[in-house]
């Protein structure tokens, strides 16, 4: 498989790239790149380069960039979600990960009247954001928001079409039938292990979000959040193809 770098905006200048310690260390340490060697990085922001290596070093790895592309393994559908954070971090890990190669743009850690945490270890999100990233051969890297509540989770703007995941919605009511297959972003929430409280699923009813169903089983929090993500990013998928 090959490997993808991940080298922040900051870290290029032209045509010029020096890879982060880690990346050097990965490169030169544990590949053995050599001088002359064209390895593949992406920046994070949309750019993927083909960059051939002009220094290695045991501390500093250098290229220069041959090939630039753009949007690379980006879809067009801006999926939004918002899951209440888990007791469990690495069950709440787990979803991100999954919903990175899925291809969401960007994932709202919630705080709910049942959620039992009001914070996470955001250094290890981003490190499994970028890993994630890197495997699945994205170009961006996806947008891990501040701990929301829920009174402005509901308040955001900017996606066509607002979902809340409920155990009880109407079975008839399930995510991909309610999805308009013109719409190009929506924003999906995924309650914590507890789940919603009516009051919550009713609040965001009143704020245009439709309540939707997973399916007749009760999901995991994190098993909801990959499915709702599954159905949602492959629809938009086909529809893409179709257009
Ligand atoms: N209320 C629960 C289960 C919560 S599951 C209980 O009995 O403990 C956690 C979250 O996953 C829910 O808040 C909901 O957003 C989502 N979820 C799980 N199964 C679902 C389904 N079949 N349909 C829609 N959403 C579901």
């Amino acid at each position: 498989m090959t490997t993808n770098y991940y080298i922040p905006p900051e870290q290029i200048s032209g045509s010029y790239v020096v890879l982060p310690a880690e990346e050097a260390k990965h490169a030169g340490q544990v590949l053995r790149k050599r001088v002359g060697d064209v390895i593949t990085a992406v920046d994070g922001v949309g750019g993927w380069y083909a960059v051939e290596l002009t220094k290695v070093e045991k501390r500093r790895v250098a290229g220069m960039i041959r090939e630039t592309k753009r949007e690379v393994g980006e879809p067009e559908f801006q999926l939004t979600v918002g899951l209440g954070l888990l007791k469990n971090q690495r069950r709440f890990e787990m979803f991100v990960e999954k919903a990175v190669e899925l291809g969401v743009s960007r994932i709202i850690p919630l705080t709910t009247a049942r959620t039992e945490k009001s914070s996470h270890r955001t250094e290890r999100m981003h490190k499994v954001l970028v890993a994630a990233m890197k495997q699945c051969g994205r170009s961006r890297l996806v947008q891990l928001d501040a701990v929301t509540g829920w009174d402005d989770v509901l308040a955001m703007g900017g996606f066509e079409q607002k979902f809340v995941c409920h155990e009880k919605a109407n079975s008839g009511d399930v995510i991909l039938g309610a999805l308009d297959p013109r719409s190009t972003s929506a924003l999906i929430l995924i309650g914590p292990e507890g789940g919603f409280s009516e009051k919550e699923v009713d609040s965001a009813v009143e704020r245009s979000f439709m309540s939707v169903s997973l399916g007749s089983r009760r999901l995991r929090a994190e098993t909801a959040g990959i499915a709702a993500c599954a159905g949602v990013m492959l629809k938009a998928a086909q529809i893409a193809l179709r257009s």
